[in-house]
């Protein structure tokens, strides 16, 4: 199991759960996300209306579910969560939407996983609060029209190009979430140690927020793994060289990169002289599959630098052949 993965696994959920922020206070980092959500808060409660609709753009792991908790504890209203691929039929939704009580927060995860029907069927629920359902079978079958409460849908999604238009523009507020900052991540890395009850050097930190991919869930499953080397060392605070140890053992290098990456990066440079290669190429190259490399390796390799996307296939950055400490051919100024 790859420690860089930024999906959340069963260990995961049962630690995040004690983790995860309540308060706009608590959230850490995406100042302007917040700014704007606290207005339109602010002005739902004084109007005593239901939050306008919210869709949230993101990678896995950078807090969209802990934002959906924190706009629920700030309005005061229940929230339910569930995702796309739980919701099979129509059935669902309505069985869903029946328990909300007015004002309450529906949070989709991987909304963009929907049957169609329960995407439309959510159309007129997000306009209008009703929904149309037919009941009965073959001749004696008809629709019947079903009120809802208002009521909040909040949506998450990894890549904004997974919605129709129709669908999106349904959502009055609309956020895109971004990686994070190394100074933001480590303030992370300091709340959880506090609630861990682990003591943690302000550079041990600092170290593990320079590894995390600009992710929180990976920060905190990475605090989580120096703890316990830092346990079996003996020592009773983790400093610089507990987390060096514990990461370097585990694979994940100085900027956060692990084997899967480097081994991407050491093929396209070593086989394909740095690309173009297309995407399948590579994933096969490196034994995985094409869409684990597209939603685990790629993004953070684009945004670090280290690849680039060209109409002909991906390309190794002048920072990759460094990073890797392999000689650039490409390299015109030696
Ligand atoms: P997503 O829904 O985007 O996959 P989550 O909301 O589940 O991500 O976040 C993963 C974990 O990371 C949470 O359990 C929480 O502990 C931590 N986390 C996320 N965002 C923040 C933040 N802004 N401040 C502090 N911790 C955070």
């Amino acid at each position: 199991k790859r420690i860089i993965t930024q999906d959340a696994d069963d260990e995961d959920r049962s630690f995040e759960q004690t983790l995860r922020p309540q308060t706009f206070a608590q959230y850490i980092g995406q100042p302007a996300i917040k700014q704007s959500l606290q207005v339109y808060i602010k002005a739902a409660k004084q109007r005593e209306e239901s939050l306008d609709h919210v869709l949230l753009f993101g990678p896995p792991g950078l807090g969209k579910t802990t934002m959906a908790t924190v706009i629920a504890n700030e309005m005061g209203v229940h929230i339910k969560t569930t995702s796309g691929p739980a919701i099979e039929k129509s059935g669902d939704l309505a069985a869903l939407l029946n328990e909300l009580e007015p004002g309450d927060i529906l949070f989709i995860d991987e909304i963009h996983r929907l049957p169609k029907a329960v995407e439309e069927m959510l159309y007129s629920a997000m306009e209008d609060f009703y929904i149309d359902i037919v009941v009965g079978q073959g001749p004696t079958a008809h629709p019947v029209h079903f009120a809802l409460p208002p009521f909040t849908l909040i949506g998450a999604t990894t890549r904004a190009g997974l919605l129709d238009a129709p669908f999106r523009n349904r959502f009055g507020i609309v956020e895109h979430m971004n990686y994070y900052q190394t100074d933001e991540l480590e303030e992370i890395v300091q709340r959880s140690a506090q609630i861990f009850q682990t003591k943690i050097q302000t550079a041990g930190a600092h170290e593990i927020a320079l590894r995390s991919r600009g992710t929180p869930r990976i920060a905190n499953r990475l605090l989580k793994r120096v703890r316990d080397f830092a346990q079996v060392l003996g020592k009773d605070e983790i400093d610089v060289a507990s987390v060096d140890q514990a990461l370097t053992a585990l694979g994940v290098d100085s900027e956060g990169l692990d084997r899967t990456d480097r081994k991407l990066l050491a093929t396209m440079i070593d086989y394909y002289n740095g690309g173009p290669v297309g995407l399948n190429t590579l994933a096969a190259n490196v034994g995985e599959e094409t869409e684990t490399i597209a939603e685990m390796c790629e993004p953070y390799l684009l945004q670090s630098g280290y690849l680039k996307r060209t109409a002909r296939g991906r390309m190794a950055t002048p920072a990759a052949y460094e990073h890797l400490g392999k000689p650039n051919p490409h390299d015109e100024t030696k």
